[in-house]
């Protein structure tokens, strides 16, 4: 069986999460660990955190992933910028000793008219500065759909990111499905072409999460915009084969559809597991 789960929100406690997830029989989800839009963070709820790491142990859900706020820019030519990422993500991956092995993502963000090597550079100084031997996350760098002067819209960048991380162990790379279909990627007719690819520029083995989304925008748009599973470009029968793919099957995937409410988030899942479900 593979491992998928959603999106969630922390808003009801930590446990909550790990609750309302086997509610729509996810065995994996991703959080914010802060509000995403990056502002100041309130202490995480310890006792909270060990309930919700016991839950996910006893019911065979993790890793989990947790997802840096969306609003923060890596590569940002203004230091303050830069210097707010660096502190909103080194806070959480202290938060991140609270859920030890797990996964955290962030994107890589964009070099707003310094050029991609500049952009590159700022992303891979800033992981070799949070880093550390006994860093308590895998941190994953997430494929882009180089929307503007968005770094990381090619594996040919991530690769070239992830060449100059020192701690090679405490990288990998989360592969967002809409992400990689708008960059040019295509996964619908050539899913296989584009897995070579990526094995060749960044190596299979780098490869720890996957973002399963599908794109309201065709093939090499460039546009980021998620579409609810079976209803975008990349369609239901592309999707399934992907999380079918034997490279791909064992990862945790994380749905970041739009939905209303878990329910839309249960009925992706049942897609996804290869139910057959009405009215698609
Ligand atoms: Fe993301
Ligand atoms: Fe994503
Ligand atoms: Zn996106």
């Amino acid at each position: 069986m593979i491992r998928i789960g959603c999106h969630l929100s922390p808003s009801k406690g930590l446990l909550r999460m790990g609750q309302d997830a086997l509610s729509i029989r996810a065995n994996t989800f991703q959080f914010f660990l802060r509000n995403p839009r990056g502002s100041k963070a309130k202490a995480l709820d310890q006792e909270d955190a060990a309930a919700l790491m016991a839950l996910l142990r006893e019911r065979d859900m993790l890793p989990i992933v947790a997802h840096a706020p969306y609003t923060l820019n890596p590569c940002a030519a203004d230091p303050r910028v830069q210097e707010f990422a660096a502190m909103a993500m080194g806070d959480d991956l202290v938060r991140m000793g609270s859920f030890p092995g797990n996964l955290y993502n962030f994107h890589p963000g964009s070099h707003v008219g310094q050029g991609s090597e500049a952009g590159i550079e700022k992303t891979a100084a800033l992981l070799n500065t949070l880093l550390k031997p006994d860093t308590a996350a895998t941190v994953l760098i997430e494929t882009m759909a180089g929307q503007g002067s968005e770094i990381g819209g090619t594996f040919e960048e991530m690769g070239e990111i992830l060449r100059r991380v020192e701690l090679q162990e405490k990288v990998g790379v989360c592969l967002d499905t809409c992400h990689v279909f708008a960059a040019g990627y295509d996964i619908v007719y050539d899913l296989n072409g584009v897995l070579e690819q990526f094995d060749r520029h960044i190596g299979l083995d780098r490869l720890k999460a996957l973002h399963v989304n599908d794109s309201l925008f065709p093939l090499e748009s460039h546009k980021d915009r998620h579409a609810p599973i079976g209803k975008g470009c990349i369609g239901l029968d592309a999707l399934l084969a992907l999380v079918n793919h034997p490279a791909l099957t064992q990862l945790p995937m994380i749905l970041e559809t739009p939905q209303e409410d878990l329910s839309g988030y249960a009925r992706e899942i049942g897609l996804l597991l290869g139910e057959a479900v009405d009215n698609l």
